[in-house]
């Protein structure tokens, strides 16, 4: 595959990303994408967000299911933890990152850090409200 056509799915996915007020899974960039390029194959979206992941481009997290949501980053050298809720798929960016001092802990011990990732699952305070008001 030529590497224009490659740079085009790319800014296609970033632009999805940027329009997109939270973190999407492959599976509704996929649908986005097909609008556009009804033949693409999954696997060159894989492929395409691979390569953002590598160019820092891109944040990837796993929710508790196991499954990937990607968001974008507003600079490549942002660092940048968030929260999403398992209802409303709302977006809550951790104030800092702890993982750092351990990092370094590690790194000490001759450990090579090629990432982390911080996982936190839960229900957001509106989520909360609305159960507590069905439940009463
Ligand atoms: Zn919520
Ligand atoms: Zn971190």
């Amino acid at each position: 595959m030529s590497n224009e056509r490659n740079t085009k799915q790319k800014q296609m996915i970033l632009s999805i990303l940027r329009e997109s007020d939270r973190p999407m899974s492959i599976n509704e960039i996929y649908s986005k994408i097909v609008e556009c390029l009804p033949k693409i194959a999954k696997s060159t979206i894989y492929r395409n967000i691979d390569s953002l992941l590598l160019q820092n481009l891109i944040d990837k997290y796993h929710l508790n299911d196991n499954e990937i949501f990607y968001r974008i980053k507003t600079n490549c050298h942002e660092h940048k933890h968030f929260v999403i809720c398992d209802d409303c798929k709302k977006v809550f960016d951790l104030p800092t990152c702890p993982i750092h001092d351990l990092e370094s802990a590690m790194e000490e011990e001759g450990f090579i850090i090629k990432e982390h990732q911080i996982q936190i699952s839960g229900i957001c305070k509106d989520c909360a409200k609305f159960k507590h008001n069905i439940n009463t």
